[in-house]
């Protein structure tokens, strides 16, 4: 029972605390009236109003009510009276908490009729300028004023900043009240003592007549300085912004004011006051008001410099000149919003044009990459030639051009390729003159289509006159109607492989002089061996049937024993040249007396020439030592002196033979065997050493012999390391000097 009683009680009264808040709250709403001097949806007043019931927006305890006393185009009297009239008809039986005069004309008529209507209630007049003395009708207790003061002195400052050629200013006005108020305010700014330029006022109401005066400003170096503007049309003012549009568009003069609603489009800038600010400073300050603060009786909005961008360059004004600490609106970005059409004509424009830049330049970069391997292919090419040593030259017939590589000119021994002053007409100032008719005919041979390539071997004449065998290869690259356009090629120096093919053509003509030689050798040797058979079975025949006498018998016997020594010596020199061939021919060293052996060889040659019937004195000159003895290979020593001996004998008809030797500094033997004969000539003494020499044919009949004596002995003497010369001029006799190395085995004096 007490649960109930308490939750009962507990309900009852949350109920009652509910029901008393609600009765309280429907208490303290409090109304305010917004008095506004113009008409419904007149800009300026717009602002104002959206300003305040934006700072109510949130207070639930205010309600507003907007009243418009429609002021710009009813401002008679009668007219104020029954509006009077009216409100007071209105506000009869209804509390108003306060009042927010906008403008003027609310405030004139707040301060005649408003304790009347709404009675003694606490109001702050909006946006008033230039109140003078109505001042004291202001209660500082419950009232306050929100100022309206254009700085029309920082407009004309501003003005005169961004315009420094400024001549005139146009000050357009009207002559509504804030008109006159404004014009007022403008000449007191103006302090013509400071000012280098003029003004001149325009406030003609009528639109015609306005036009007309606007018409006549010239547009340069002016600027129109807007303070009011409402024109009459049928009695009827337009709103300030389609006036301004009207009137000032076309113009070209640069249009300064003071009020926001004129921006952005319109006017460059000026010291802007913004209807917005004063609405939200008036609903605070009656908000205060409500709350019973103490709030200050004047107040100001701020005022700011406002810069339009995009009209400011419009008008051709330089942004230099504009002032710190100012808002710039309407900035330039809208420049591409502005511009959209040229802008897309241009973007168009440009993407074509990177379009084409960007073929072109991967066009140029396939170029250039067919130009680099181009160049790759051309370097490895003159890597190529030039290792090979090779010359590039390259004609162009149709243009008589004559290109050559440095390496060609290097091949002719000239230092760069413009050295080389070769052309088409003087090309055969550079070839030898037997060879200039190869070099046309083989071109002639590859023109006309019968060699496939233009081929030829001459000598080109280098830069210091000598001559240098090339191989010279090209081929006809291009053709016009069959005409040859351009012939390319390559030289090759081919000096080596000529001297090659010398000596390979005198080793081949020396091989076949050998075997033309052999087969007279062995013609020979077949007479050789048969005539002295011949003699010897023919002797013998007759020795065995024929009746001889003893002399004859003897005669006989001494033909064949010759004939039988020479065929011994014939067969020996065969003996011993295939034995120095074969390289068995044996070199032994024993020890002789040189003077015995010479001794011998002297007798030898005294019989020689006795049997062969000749007056020629064979001497020697011997040694003074009979004891002379050296180590040598005797048998061989003894070979060549009866060598030397013999032909000397055979060959010297008259005059003398004479055997010379002598050993010097103890190991060297020298023989020297000289005759009086016919001598040889210098020709024939360069060849009388190789083997199957003879002179000349006659000699064969003569003589007799193989030509192979003095082969045998220059190979003996080279085989004891020593050395044959021949001292001999024709008709004046020959001396062949032996020299070998010898040991002495005692002192041997020399002559
Ligand atoms: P051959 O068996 O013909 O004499 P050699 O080799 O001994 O052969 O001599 C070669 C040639 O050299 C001879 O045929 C001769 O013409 C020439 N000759 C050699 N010795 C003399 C000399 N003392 N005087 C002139 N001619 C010589």
């Amino acid at each position: 029972m007490q649960s109930f009683n308490r939750t009962t009680i507990t309900s009852c009264l949350t109920v009652l605390i509910l029901l008393l808040c609600t009765f309280s709250t429907a208490n303290d709403l409090k109304e305010v009236v917004v008095l506004n001097s113009y008409h419904y949806g007149f800009k300026w007043t717009a602002d104002i109003n959206e300003a305040i019931s934006e700072q109510f927006r949130q207070d639930e305890s205010t309600r507003l009510f907007y009243e418009f006393m429609d002021s710009k185009r009813f401002h008679s009297d009668e007219y104020f009276q029954t509006l009077f009239e009216q409100y007071r008809l209105k506000y009869k039986n209804h509390k108003v908490d306060g009042v927010i005069c906008s403008d003027n004309r609310a405030f004139d008529f707040f301060s005649e009729h408003g304790k009347e209507i709404w009675g003694n209630v606490p109001a702050i007049f909006c946006g008033v300028n230039d109140i003078g003395e109505q001042l004291d009708r202001v209660d500082s207790t419950r009232q306050a004023i929100v100022h309206e003061i254009i700085d029309v002195k920082g407009t004309i400052d501003l003005i005169e900043l961004l315009q420094p050629e400024l001549e005139e200013i146009i000050v357009i006005s009207d002559k509504t009240l804030s008109g006159n108020i404004f014009l007022n305010q403008f000449i007191e700014a103006f302090d013509s003592k400071h000012r280098n330029y003029t003004y001149r006022i325009i406030n003609n109401t009528k639109p015609d007549l306005l036009k007309k005066a606007l018409n006549k400003i010239p547009s340069s170096n002016r600027a129109i300085y807007l303070l009011s503007l409402y024109t009459e049309h049928n009695g009827i003012p337009n709103e300030m912004v389609l006036e301004s549009q009207y009137f000032f568009n076309e113009l070209n003069i640069p249009l300064y004011s003071n009020w926001d609603f004129l921006m952005p489009d319109l006017i460059v800038g000026g010291k802007i006051l913004k209807a917005a600010d004063q609405g939200q400073l008036s609903a605070i300050l009656m908000q205060q008001l409500l709350n019973n603060e103490t709030i200050p009786t004047h107040n100001y909005p701020e005022d700011q410099i406002i810069i339009d961008e995009i009209t400011l360059l419009k008008n051709q004004l330089s942004e230099e000149y504009l002032p710190d600490n100012i808002l710039l609106i309407n900035e330039d970005n809208h420049f591409i919003e502005r511009h959209k059409k040229e802008l897309t004509i241009i973007l168009i424009i440009l993407i074509i044009f990177i379009f084409i830049i960007l073929l072109l330049v991967s066009d140029i970069i396939k170029r250039k990459s067919v130009e680099i391997s181009f160049i790759d292919s051309e370097k490895r090419l003159e890597l190529a030639i030039s290792g090979a040593n090779e010359g590039l030259w390259d004609i162009d017939l149709e243009k008589k051009t004559f290109f050559i590589n440095e390496q060609y000119a290097k091949l002719l021994e000239y230092k760069t390729a413009s050295e080389f002053r070769f052309n088409l007409s003087n090309w055969q100032e550079f070839v030898f003159s037997q060879d200039i008719e190869q070099i046309k005919e083989a071109y002639n041979i590859h023109r006309d289509g019968i060699a496939e390539v233009f081929q030829c071997e001459a000598r080109l004449i280098k830069k210091d006159g000598s001559l240098s065998w090339f191989s010279i290869h090209g081929k006809i690259t291009e053709r016009i109607n069959g005409k040859p356009i351009r012939i390319t090629g390559i030289i090759l120096n081919i000096n080596n492989q000529k001297a090659f093919e010398k000596e390979l053509q005198n080793a081949k003509e020396k091989a076949e002089e050998s075997d033309r030689l052999k087969s007279s050798f062995l013609a020979n040797m077949s007479h050789e061996i048969r005539t002295p058979m011949n003699a010897i079975l023919g002797f013998t025949d007759l020795l065995i049937y024929g009746q001889l006498s003893g002399i004859e018998q003897n005669e006989y016997l001494n033909m064949i024993k010759r004939s039988g020594e020479n065929l011994l010596t014939l067969i020996n020199d065969i003996i011993d040249i295939s034995k120095i061939e074969s390289g068995e021919l044996k070199i032994s060293a024993d020890k002789i007396n040189i003077n015995e052996l010479i001794k011998e060889v002297h007798i030898v040659g005294l019989s020689l020439c006795s049997s062969l019937n000749k007056p020629v004195d064979v001497r020697i000159n011997p040694l003074a030592n009979s004891s002379a003895e050296i180590l040598t290979d005797p048998l061989r020593v003894y070979q060549i002196l009866l060598n030397l001996v013999s032909n000397a004998i055979k060959f010297t008809n008259k005059g003398f033979v004479e055997i010379d030797y002598s050993i010097i500094n103890d190991n060297e033997l020298k023989l020297s065997v000289k005759d009086s004969g016919p001598g040889i000539s210098d020709e024939d003494q360069k060849v009388i050493f190789e083997r199957f020499r003879q002179v000349d044919e006659s000699t064969i009949k003569k003589h007799g012999g193989t030509g192979l004596g003095l082969s045998i002995t220059k190979s003996l003497v080279e085989l004891m390391n020593g050395n044959i010369t021949l001292i001999s001029k024709p008709r004046k006799g020959s001396q062949f000097i032996v020299k070998l190395p010898v040991k002495t085995i005692s002192s041997i004096p020399t002559n």
